[in-house]
């Protein structure tokens, strides 16, 4: 079977049959995390949005992403919309930095229509000083966007899933629909119209060895830095109905070492000019996520943490464990990115 068909029938096999109501007005998840704005430590309010979700899992899908487990398979009213958001708003406690996800993209009218778009906006307008959401590029155009920035009174962020500025990684590895050139010019345009942009790059796309995978990401980072205000790193953890996943249970992908993420951001952190460096790993330390040995991975994540709210990536170079002599090894002689 090839890669394309193996993305297909999974996509396929994931889409979720139409929603009954009562579903549509709950929200899928909603947390709080540590955040920084500037050189300012604060707490973030994260709510995930239950949407029709994202219309490119249908189609084909991205290699790694099972959001469209989340997903309504129709269309959310403004009215159930608005229930999530008033859900969402009873846990609210003023957090300085919001992030409101769909799984998929938030200017997609299909997903969050344009006036509910602009109430949830203003809904956190002069409560919070950042509001981030996440879309594909085709969406940023400025009759979309400017509504928004005209309904928020802080820092509108947008979060653009650009994964790898290799057009071969992006379009036959990850399976994204738009080159990397449209990613770069929405960032543009977001510039343009005076609202923050946020690179998500992917370390270790499927069919990527482990160096490969380093490389990739830290000439992403020196691609990316002239265009996106703040670049974050996103290793790739195993979720359930994915290509990734079907490679994984046939012993032909592992999720990358820890060490390849400290790698990625120290060498990451000498080309990323003024941007600035993140990551916040998902399922770090486990077998599905980014992980090293067992015994150094919780030392290891905590140091990445520190490291991407402080911007100060030299304490990551005194890291040590024994396991980095195996990750060393994995680099120099893993031709298929196949490991144990
Ligand atoms: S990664 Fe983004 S673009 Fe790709 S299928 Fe998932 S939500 Fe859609």
């Amino acid at each position: 079977m090839t890669p394309e068909s193996v993305g297909r029938s999974v996509a396929r096999d994931r889409r979720p049959l139409p929603a009954p109501t009562g579903e549509a007005r709950r929200y899928v998840n909603q947390w709080v995390e540590e955040e920084a704005l500037g050189s300012e430590r604060v707490r973030a309010f994260v709510l995930i949005l239950r949407t029709r979700g994202c219309y490119w899992a249908d189609v084909k899908g991205c290699s790694m992403c099972g959001y469209s487990k989340d997903t309504l398979g129709r269309s959310a009213t403004p009215h159930e919309l608005a229930e999530q958001l008033s859900r969402a708003l009873v846990r609210y406690r003023d957090e300085p930095y919001v992030k409101v996800y769909t799984s998929g993209s938030f200017l997609d009218d299909r997903e969050v229509d344009p006036a509910s778009r602009e109430a949830m906006v203003a809904a956190f307008s002069g409560r919070a000083r950042r509001f981030l959401f996440e879309t594909l590029p085709e969406f940023v155009q400025p009759e979309v966007v400017g509504p928004l920035r005209a309904a928020f009174a802080g820092e509108l962020e947008v979060a653009l899933g650009l994964e790898s500025t290799d057009p071969t990684v992006l379009g036959r590895f990850v399976n994204k629909g738009s080159p990397p050139s449209e990613y770069l010019a929405a960032a543009d345009r977001l510039t343009a119209m005076d609202v923050l942009s946020k690179a998500y790059l992917l370390l270790k796309p499927p069919y990527l060895t482990e160096s490969e995978a380093v490389r990739d990401v830290v000439r992403s980072v020196a691609e990316t830095a002239a265009h996106f205000d703040a670049i974050s790193i996103n290793p790739v953890h195993i979720q359930n109905g994915t290509v990734v996943e079907w490679l994984y249970h046939r012993g032909r992908y592992r999720p990358p070492w820890l060490w390849s993420l400290v790698d990625a951001l120290r060498e990451g952190a000498e080309v990323r000019g003024t941007a600035r460096l993140v990551s916040f790993p998902t399922a770090g330390g486990l077998a599905r996520g980014p992980h090293n040995c067992g015994t150094c991975d919780a030392r290891v994540l905590s140091a990445i943490q520190e490291a991407s709210l402080s911007q100060e990536f030299g304490p990551l170079a005194k890291l040590e464990c024994d396991c980095r002599k195996e990750w060393q090894a994995t680099l120099a002689y893993a031709p298929l990115g196949v490991e144990a």
